[in-house]
């Protein structure tokens, strides 16, 4: 059985102070759910004092990005091996950092490999934009990402998948939890045909964008969907944990 996952991506959001005031606003309430898997990824500047506050808390941490080196003359970069050393977990290939940042699907890939060497489980980040989910392009798009991503990679060790339709990601227009839980069963697909059906089976995939209190229980009831990346509900410790309590309440009816 797969372990829920609710992940928050706090983006370009909160100084340190406000990223430790909302981690004591949420952290007592958060450990007492413990059959869901609770990630928080603020700023990187905020890693190293949110961590010191979680010492005595099954909350997990997680960083939004990396670089693919591991040390060097690059920078303003933050290389796998300080992330590994404060965190559990790394978001890759946003959909922001895909466009604002042009990363390529061959950066991604080497960010994954990175990642996966020094013990970090990854949050693959795929998704269609709009122009592409209404020109029926999704599972081609799909497809490629999955591969260009994972090329050469033979142990995902951990490694979470999201799905984010771009056009869903703090659009306020969510997918709806049948079409989130048809192309996660796709995309499940897609990785017994790239690795093999155990693999597929194990694997995390989660869906993301626009995921509020509200819409939890939508996508949570869905039996290939296995939490949420979320974004801007992720900065309100009421909602976080609401999302959280709902992953929880359906994980144990699936
Ligand atoms: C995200 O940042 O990955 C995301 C899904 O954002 P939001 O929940 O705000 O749409």
């Amino acid at each position: 059985m797969r372990v829920p996952l609710i992940a928050g991506n706090w983006k370009m959001n909160t100084t340190v102070n406000e990223a430790t005031g909302l981690v004591r606003a949420m952290r007592d309430e958060l450990d007492k759910i413990t059959d869901v898997e609770r990630v928080i990824c603020p700023p990187f500047v905020s890693l190293a004092p949110v961590k010191e506050l979680l010492k005595d808390s099954t909350l997990k941490l997680g960083a939004q990005n990396l670089y693919f080196a591991e040390k060097g003359a690059y920078t303003g970069e933050i290389s796998p091996l300080m992330v590994a050393d404060l965190c559990e977990f790394v978001i890759i290939g946003h959909s922001e950092r895909r466009h604002y940042f042009n990363e390529t699907g061959e950066i991604v890939n080497k960010k994954v490999i990175a990642a996966l060497k020094v013990g970090l489980k990854p949050i693959l980040c795929i998704g269609e934009r709009l122009d592409e989910n209404e020109a029926g392009k999704t599972e081609d798009v799909l497809t490629g990402q999955l591969t260009s991503s994972l090329n050469g990679i033979d142990n995902l060790d951990g490694l979470v998948i999201a799905y984010e339709p771009v056009w869903a990601i703090g659009t306020g227009k969510a997918a709806t939890g049948e079409w989130a839980n048809k192309t996660i069963a796709f995309i499940r697909q897609h990785i017994a045909q790239l690795y093999d059906e155990k693999v597929a089976q194990e694997m995390r995939v989660l869906y993301g964008g626009s995921v509020t209190a509200a819409n939890a229980a939508e996508f949570m009831q869905q039996p290939e969907i296995d939490g949420a990346l979320v974004g801007g509900a992720s900065l309100k410790a009421t909602e976080f944990l609401s999302i959280v309590t709902q992953t929880s309440v359906f994980s144990t009816r699936k």
